[in-house]
């Protein structure tokens, strides 16, 4: 069983109108589990998009996502909801933490909001941060921490509430080369230590050569090299 099946999927913005502008033709893409995938593609090409369909976050014209076997196509929103906050983490270029809540927090919050016990959320965050080597930082707000800091934060947040897929947007794409390589590499520990499947979209070739395959994206269709 595949952890993500995206299928045939094609997207327009502003459709019938003279600003139309198709993204997505037809796209198609399958994560195996503990599969991490390097999506490559020219700045422009449709990666954003491509991601948050596949993230549940936004809807395809045509085509399927289906999630650990189970098709969201036709799910109500609620049960949509549902499945990308249990099942779907989602990393940007930028942290987006939230700004007036501690590093620890910001992991422990989404656990809360899926029904866990403050005391096990806590410990939970705690091994994330530790993880990834931000251990010291738990007590810090987001603009108390360094650049790379915060994406180390905002992976741990990702992971809070275990899920099976990992969509990472330019993960490192903010952070100076040192800092990327380093941050790459925690990230790339925290998957594997959790053999998480992982789509993660990036422009850099030797980052993309470090996971398990790389997926072109051209034209709006999608091509293994
Ligand atoms: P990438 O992540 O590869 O840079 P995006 O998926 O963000 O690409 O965008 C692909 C194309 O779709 C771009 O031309 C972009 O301007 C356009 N686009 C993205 N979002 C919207 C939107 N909400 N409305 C109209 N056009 C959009
Ligand atoms: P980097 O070069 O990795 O981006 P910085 O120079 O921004 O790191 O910060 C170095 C260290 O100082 C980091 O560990 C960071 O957490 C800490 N730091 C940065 N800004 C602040 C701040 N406003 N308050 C407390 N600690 C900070």
């Amino acid at each position: 069983n595949n952890i993500l099946d995206v299928a045939g999927i094609t997207k327009t913005y502003n459709a019938g109108k003279p600003n139309a502008v198709t993204v997505l033709q037809g796209a198609s893409l399958s994560v195996q589990p503990g599969e991490v995938v390097a999506l490559v593609a020219p700045s422009g090409a449709g990666k954003s998009t491509l991601l948050h369909i596949a993230g549940l976050l936004d809807s395809p014209d045509e085509g399927t996502v289906t999630i650990n076997g189970t098709d969201m196509t036709n799910l109500s929103d609620r049960k949509r909801t549902a499945v990308r906050r249990s099942e779907v983490g989602f990393i940007y270029q930028f942290h987006h933490l939230l700004p007036e809540f501690t590093a620890l927090e910001n992991i422990v919050l989404p656990q809360l909001a899926n029904g866990i016990d403050e005391a096990a959320a806590t410990d939970h965050a705690k091994n994330l941060l530790a993880r990834v080597g931000v251990e010291t930082r738990a007590e810090h707000r987001p603009a108390a921490l360094s650049g790379g800091e915060q994406q180390r934060v905002a992976f741990c947040r990702a992971l809070a509430n275990n899920p099976s897929l990992l969509l990472a947007d330019e993960p490192t794409g903010n952070l100076d080369p040192d800092t990327s390589d380093r941050v790459f590499d925690a990230l790339m520990e925290l998957v594997r230590g959790t053999g998480l499947s992982a789509v993660i979209a990036t422009h850099n070739l030797d980052l993309a050569a470090r996971m398990d395959r790389t997926v072109r994206m051209d034209a709006g269709t999608l091509t293994q090299i």
